[in-house]
Formats: structure tokens, sequence, C-alpha cells
């Protein structure tokens, strides 16, 4: 008995001498873990910016910002390489529109990689389009969107790519999704990151930034947004 009370307290100073996992407050529904970078609060619009650095002019209220077909996309000031990146939308009921009209907008990765934003409530489109599906490549693996009006989650785990000097790319960005809890894409290579290191455009970081889907004769679109926030990550060792 002494013998395994000595072994459980040998263990006991071995775990208390390694490195210990940092504490984080993970927050909850409405409120960022403790160590995010909080781009939208439910406050003001002071961390957004129009693509051409004016003002964003989504309004807010009740917590949320509202973006009305016209304000143009916006971008975050902050900028990041690779993230934890929790957002939380809630396209409106159009029902007068269909596909690519009810309810588009989009969430941008590093500006450049659109993960769609689209009311999929029972409103079939091609399937990379739908909401939730990498844009161009990718559809999601299932279909986890809730009806208009509601609030929806994106929780994603994005890697930046890496660009040689060659404009090869060295490591091509990934993104891990869930869409309202629900598993959508797992650990995806992001194509268009080939093309944008070929192309010198594929950055080191860079910001988010929400689509305003915008078209001559676009019906006027008024999309939600709360909770915006991500923590910085490492790069998996290479
Ligand atoms: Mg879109």
């Amino acid at each position: 008995m002494r013998k395994w009370f000595a072994i459980a307290v040998w263990l006991g100073v071995v775990a208390s001498a390694q490195e210990q996992p940092r504490v984080v407050d993970p927050g909850g529904a409405a409120r960022a873990p403790s160590d995010a970078v909080v781009l939208f609060d439910g406050k003001d619009m002071s961390h957004w910016t129009t693509t051409d650095g004016r003002p964003a002019r989504c309004k807010v209220a009740d917590a949320a910002m509202t973006c009305t077909t016209g304000v143009g996309d916006i971008a975050s000031k902050e900028r990041f390489r690779s993230a934890q990146i929790h957002l939380e939308f809630a396209p409106p009921y159009m029902p007068d529109q269909k596909g690519q009209s009810r309810g588009n907008s989009g969430v941008y990765l590093h500006g450049r990689y659109e993960i769609q934003i689209l009311d999929s409530y029972q409103n079939p489109t091609y399937a990379h389009g739908s909401c939730g599906g990498l844009y161009g490549q990718a559809a999601p693996l299932v279909n986890a969107c809730r009806p208009p009006e509601q609030w929806q989650s994106y929780d994603l785990i994005f890697h930046g790519p890496r660009c040689g000097a060659d404009g090869k790319v060295q490591a091509e960005a990934t993104v891990t999704i869930l869409q309202n809890g629900v598993l959508i894409h797992d650990h995806v290579k992001i194509r268009d990151s080939v093309k944008g290191c070929a192309e010198g455009k594929a950055g080191e970081s860079g910001p988010l930034l929400l689509q305003d889907h915008n078209y001559k004769g676009a019906p006027v679109t008024n999309m939600k947004f709360r909770n915006i926030w991500f923590r910085p990550i490492q790069d998996a060792a290479e």
C-alpha cells in the first residue's frame, strides 16, 4: 500500500513539474474566449472598414450588425495568419428569391477564400455555392442550416498558406469548419492558395472579410452578424 502511495505522490510531483496547458476562459454563447481578438462585440463597427478604407456602414442594434446591400464588402482591421475563428450570422427571410439570390453573403478568410453564407434552408443551388460551401471548390459535407432569421454559427480552423519566393506553394491553406456545431469541412486544402502564391496575391496574413453580394439588380439583403472573434494559432510543425 505504501508503495502505491509513493508512486501516486511521485506521479503528482512529475505532473506538477510539467508545463500545463494555458488557462483560457472559454466564454459562451455570446461571449468570446478570454484570449480572443474580438472583431465585433455587439457595440460598434470600430474594427471594420470598407475595402477602400472608409468606415463600415452596417447598422448596430440588439448586439448585432445588419449589413444591407450597397454598404460594400467590409474587412476587419485586425489581420491574422492562422486562426480559430468564430462568427454568427442570420440570413433574412426572402421567400421571393431563390438559389444564389436568397440571403447571400460570405466570409472570406484572408479576404480571399470565401466560405459561403446563404439561406440554404430548402433552397437548392449548386453544391459548392450553398451555405457552408468553400466557394468554387468544395460543397459542405452536410447541409446543417437552420431556417432563415435564426442565428447560426461558423467555427473555423484556418491555416494560412506558405508561398515560396519562386511563387510555388510550400503549404496550401487549409480549413476545417463546423456549422452550428456540425462538421462540414474536414481539413480541406484550399486550391485557390496555389494560384494565390503564383500570382503573388496570397499573403502571410489577411483580414476577415464579409461579403456584400451586390450586383446590378441584386435584391436588397439585410444580413445580420454577431459575436465575431478569432484566436491566432500556430501552424503545425512542417
Ligand atoms: Mg456569397
